[in-house]
């Protein structure tokens, strides 16, 4: 995908498949938006941590509750599937292959804390948490960009924290009042 400035103003999407033109486009690409964004001259200080899950099979043992353990810093979740045991950082960039080491590391943890929990069934899983310096997320207008605007850097709370701050970017391209301290969210602040 590309971001081109249309003629007489607003932008170009261009992808594989078609090309649209709007008035306002939101960069909303999580850890991607700052690869996507270079060609423009934009750089914001993104880094993708990565994370794994393991999600056992028929467990064992199912907690009632989710349960985050602090002292080893991951979580389990009971979930119609199985038991999810998620957790770590690793600093990789966006393109390095899945390293599963990190990922049976957590059964291993979830293994300490249900002792029963063979792990037999699992399969594992690796995510992109698009993180900022300050761990707050790039919201608003692209400063110097009519009509571009950004809502990504949601780190690790961007599936509770992106769709409010969808709303809250929808409501700033609609010129209403949102309440929200726009410099604290700009992508200046890193300048
Ligand atoms: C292990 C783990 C556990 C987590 N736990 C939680 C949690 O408990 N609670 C919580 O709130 N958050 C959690 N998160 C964080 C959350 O997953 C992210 O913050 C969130 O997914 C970011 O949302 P996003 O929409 O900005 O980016 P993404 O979900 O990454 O979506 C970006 C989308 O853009 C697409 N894209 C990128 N580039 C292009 C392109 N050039 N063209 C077309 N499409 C493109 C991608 O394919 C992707 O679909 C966790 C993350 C991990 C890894």
């Amino acid at each position: 995908m590309k971001l081109v400035p249309a003629e007489g103003g607003g932008w170009m999407v261009m992808t594989n498949t078609a090309n649209r033109s709007a008035q306002h486009v939101v960069v909303a690409t999580g850890a991607w938006s700052g690869q996507l964004l270079e060609p423009l001259g934009i750089h914001v200080p993104l880094e993708s941590e990565r994370g794994y899950h393991a999600m056992l099979f028929d467990p064992e043992t199912m907690p009632a509750l989710p349960i985050s353990n602090k002292t080893r810093a991951f979580g389990v979740t009971p979930m119609e599937d199985g038991l999810r045991v998620a957790g770590t950082v690793e600093i990789a960039g966006l393109d390095a292959p899945p390293n599963e080491e990190r990922a049976k590391i957590l059964v291993q943890h979830a293994r300490r804390m249900f002792p029963g929990l063979s792990g037999a069934k699992v399969r594992y899983w690796m995510g992109l948490r698009p993180s900022t310096p300050d761990s707050l997320p790039i919201l608003g207008a692209a400063p110097g960009r009519p009509g571009l605007h950004f809502a990504f850097g949601h780190g690790h709370f961007g599936m509770t924290g992106g769709p409010p701050s969808g709303r809250l970017v929808a409501r700033m391209i609609a010129g209403e009042r949102t309440g929200l301290d726009a410099a604290l969210y700009s992508a200046q602040r890193f300048r």
